[in-house]
């Protein structure tokens, strides 16, 4: 029997979050659809935080964590598959920035640039935001947006105010 055509993995990481319902609930279903998704692996959990949230005042805490996809798909293909995850989990989509059941968003996807109407990679948000950069930088610590500029450079990478570690191993 011919062996099964080897797939081109890209190394995507995926920022998980969620301040609505039951998130610690939320976030380990996330995960456990995660590792469902078609032609990909799941290769790394980061540990779980908790973090106070931007945007709209008034709303509950966030728990985040970031997980490492070794992924066969394109680009657009997994935000899709995030969106579909996301809405499976009740996500409604009206307030940009506000609370929601379950937030997936694309920080990195390979090495490549991405500027589209609906998905820019790296997320734009991500060196500014300490609850992505530290769980991301647990994961691989040597990442860079560019060769000049390595994540752990970051100011938000070392300022771990309003960020709180909760777990180290959680979706068991
Ligand atoms: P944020 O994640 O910055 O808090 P939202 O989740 O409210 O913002 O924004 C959702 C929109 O962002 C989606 O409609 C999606 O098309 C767009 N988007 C652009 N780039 C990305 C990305 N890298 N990952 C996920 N969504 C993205
Ligand atoms: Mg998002």
């Amino acid at each position: 029997m011919p062996a099964s055509p080897a797939l081109f993995c890209t190394r995507a990481f995926i920022g998980l979050g969620a301040n609505l319902g039951q998130p610690g609930l939320t976030l380990k279903s996330a995960v456990h659809a995660l590792r469902k998704l078609p032609d990909s692996h799941l290769k790394a959990i980061s540990s779980l935080y908790r973090s106070t949230p931007l945007g709209p005042a008034g709303q509950p805490d966030y728990l985040n964590a970031v997980v490492w996809l070794e992924t066969a798909l394109p680009p657009h293909t997994l935000l899709a598959a995030l969106q579909a995850i996301e809405s499976a989990h009740g996500r409604l989509r009206e307030i940009h920035w506000g609370a929601r059941t379950l937030d997936l968003d694309v920080l990195l996807y390979g090495n490549d640039v991405i500027a589209t109407s609906d998905l820019t990679v790296p997320h734009p948000e991500l060196k500014n935001r300490n609850f992505v950069l530290i769980p991301l930088l647990e994961l691989q610590a040597d990442l860079r947006l560019t060769y000049a500029m390595p994540l752990s450079s970051l100011p938000a990478a070392r300022d771990h105010h309003g960020i709180e570690l909760i777990a180290s191993h959680w979706t068991d």
